[in-house]
This record gives structure tokens, C-alpha cells and sequence, in this order.
């Protein structure tokens, strides 16, 4: 089984982890479980996430980790070849993980740095890429957006990591990626094409990256919008934990599309079911 874990909320809450996780995902992956975390957050590289669940003590290898950059940059690499260089709003993660794929990058800041030096297109000042990607940047600036916009209407692949309205943090809510990606929308005059949750790509990249096909995995999520929307779209089976933002009550309201195949209150509810689940796929047909 493969099991794609949504991280804030599932296993840990901000700086704290969740009690029970990791050690329960540690043993799930000691019976053969192939555990794959997936994260709408678009501004870290793959390596941060390693350091920070290894010492939770959770089972994590970079490959394993498939944020929305991650996804991005595999997406483009697998199904948009022609896509050589892209101008990317966003933080160094998101840079990062493009350029691994060997996607050449130029940022939104020194296009628009050119733009205002030489008095020139948004296009032009990119260096004509084919793809424009959007995530969220804490340091956007409206000449960012404005050469972000320029590349869409000169007809660049206009992609979203995500689109989440907002941002939460340990100050309050902020904007989110879906902000920005919004604005260049609306100034690009198209839609992106949109990777992360609760769009299906991110899913479908992460089951790819455990090893197995989307039928053989199973969402973990706490975020009914988000993480079991993703799972309904992408046709994959869901569990839903309480230990984040969704409430028992919320749960038990959930109109038919967003209702998960299971709900589990915490880590021991979530052993329980998870070696039930492994039990019934051992047993011969
Ligand atoms: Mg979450």
C-alpha cells in the first residue's frame, strides 16, 4: 500500500508533532508500506522536509517527498518536454526544484530588474520562456507580477503550484500562492494549469514516486477542501484525521463530494485501521 501523508495537521502542528505519527508511519513502512509526504506548500526544497521529519522520527528519504514545486517540476519534465527555461514567482524551493529537473530559471525579480534597467517586455526581460510558474512568494512585487504576465499573454505555460487562498501562520493568516496566482490571472488574461491538492497531479505524481499506481494508494489527510477533495479527484481511497483543522462535526457535515472513506480521531484510531487495511490486501483472492 502506499500511503501519501499530508504533513501540516497530520504530523506535526506547526513546530509540535502529532502524537503517535511518526512512530506508527515508522512501523507501517517496517511492514512493507510505502509512505510518500505531499504538501501543497510551495516554497521549500525537498531536503528541508528530511531533516525536519527525520527528527520527529519519521521515515523519510528526498524522493519521498513530493511537495507541489516537486510535483511541478516533475510534471513539466514528464509531460511538457518543451519547457527549457521558466520565469518562476516563488521562494528558493521552488527554484530549486526546477532547476533539478533541468529546467533553466529566471526569477520574476531579475526579469523585472531588467524590465525597469533596459525598459523592456516582461517576455523579453525573461529571456522568452516557455513556462511561467506561480507559488507563493512573501517578497511579490508588482513588477514581478507585471513580468509574470507579460510571459502569459506572450503565450508561456501559465502553471499554479497550488491555489490556496491563504497562508497560515504563527502571526495569523496571510495571503496564500492562490493570491498571487490570481492576480497573474487576471492580468495574464488565461487559467493556469493547477498542481497541487485539491486538484489531482500532486496525488498522482506522489503514488508514482512510492512506486505503484494511484489505485493502490490511500490519502491521509486532515482537510476536507484540500487533502479528500484530491483524493476524490484523483479516484484514490481517503482517511481523514481529526488532529487538524477539521472537527467531528465538520466531518459529519460533509456534503457526498467531500466525504472521505474513513475518519480517524488520532494516531491510535489510525493503527487500528491502517493493519486492518493491510490485512485484508495480504489476503488471497
Ligand atoms: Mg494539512
Amino acid at each position: 500500500m502506499i500511503l501519501l501523508v499530508d504533513l501540516d495537521g497530520v504530523v506535526y502542528r506547526g513546530k509540535d508533532p502529532i502524537p503517535g505519527v511518526a512512530a506508527l508511519l515508522n512501523d507501517r513502512a517496517a511492514q512493507g508500506d510505502a509512505i510518500v509526504y505531499v504538501t501543497n506548500n510551495s516554497m521549500h526544497y525537498r531536503a528541508d522536509y528530511v531533516d525536519r521529519l527525520a527528527g520527529m522520527g519519521a521515515p523519510v528519504a528526498a524522493d519521498r517527498v513530493v511537495s507541489s514545486p516537486r510535483a511541478t517540476a516533475l510534471y513539466l519534465q514528464e509531460h511538457r518536454p518543451g519547457v527549457r527555461r521558466a520565469l518562476t514567482i516563488g521562494a528558493s524551493g521552488l527554484e530549486r526544484e526546477l532547476a533539478d529537473v533541468g529546467i533553466s530559471v529566471v526569477t520574476a525579480n531579475d526579469a523585472a530588474a531588467r524590465m525597469k534597467a533596459e525598459g523592456i517586455d516582461g517576455y523579453s526581460a525573461a529571456g522568452r520562456p516557455q513556462a511561467v510558474v506561480v507559488g507563493l512568494d512573501p517578497a511579490v512585487t508588482y513588477m514581478r507580477l507585471a513580468a509574470a504576465a507579460d510571459c502569459v499573454r506572450a503565450g508561456a505555460l501559465f502553471v499554479a503550484t497550488n491555489r490556496d487562498p491563504l497562508y497560515p501562520t504563527e502571526r495569523g493568516l496571510r495571503p496564500g500562492a492562490g493570491s498571487i496566482v490570481a492576480a497573474v490571472e487576471v492580468a495574464g488574461g488565461t487559467s493556469p494549469l493547477v498542481i497541487g491538492k485539491p486538484q489531482p497531479l500532486l496525488l498522482e505524481t506522489a503514488a508514482h514516486a512510492g512506486g505503484g499506481a494511484i489505485d493502490d494508494a490511500v490519502m491521509l489527510g486532515d482537510s476536507l477542501v484540500s487533502d479528500i477533495a484530491a483524493a476524490r479527484a484523483v479516484g484514490c481511497r481517503s482517511i481523514l484525521i481529526l488532529t487538524g483543522v477539521t472537527t467531528r462535526a465538520e466531518a459529519d457535515a460533509a456534503p457526498p463530494e467531500l466525504q472521505p472513506t474513513w475518519v480517524v480521531a488520532d494516531a491510535g484510531e489510525l493503527r487500528v485501521l491502517l493493519a486492518r487495511l493491510a490485512a485484508e490486501g495480504s489476503r488471497p483472492a
